[in-house]
């Protein structure tokens, strides 16, 4: 069941500010810069509806939000000038074998430029 009180929806409702961190919004989804980036530019995006990962979002998410969702990734992309040689991912459950979903509402990282870590650091945790 969905976690109103995760770091994103408070994000999303304001009640944490990022500030200059933020990238783009639009009336279904944020962009902004992870606080703990692993590459030069990591970035995630986030719907503002309530999903706890990818396959909710996509199962149950209407339309309109998942369009609005892939136009802020879309218009992120182009902010940043990332129009090849990236990587977007999105962890999904707890238990996941490689990186865990630390943060249980959907967010894709996109990532590119020069790692600041390998990934046997992150799958460590
Ligand atoms: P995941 O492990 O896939 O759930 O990723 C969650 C990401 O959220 C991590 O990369 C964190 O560094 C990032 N994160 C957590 N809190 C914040 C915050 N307040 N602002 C930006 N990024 C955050």
């Amino acid at each position: 069941m969905y976690d109103k009180n995760n770091i994103f929806a408070k994000i999303i409702r304001g009640e944490i500010p990022i500030g200059d961190n933020k990238i783009y919004e639009n009336e279904y989804a944020i962009s902004f810069y992870d606080i703990n980036p692993q590459s030069d530019i990591h970035a995630l995006v986030i719907p503002k509806g309530e999903y706890e990962n990818i396959l909710d979002f996509i199962t149950n998410a209407p339309d309109a939000e998942q369009k609005g969702f892939w136009s802020a990734f879309d218009e992120t992309t182009k902010i940043l000038e990332l129009t090849d040689n990236f990587n977007i991912w999105a962890n999904t459950g707890t238990d996941a074998p490689f990186i865990k979903q630390t943060v249980m509402h959907f967010h894709l990282h996109l990532v590119a430029g020069n790692r600041k870590c390998n990934l046997a650091d992150l799958m460590a945790g």
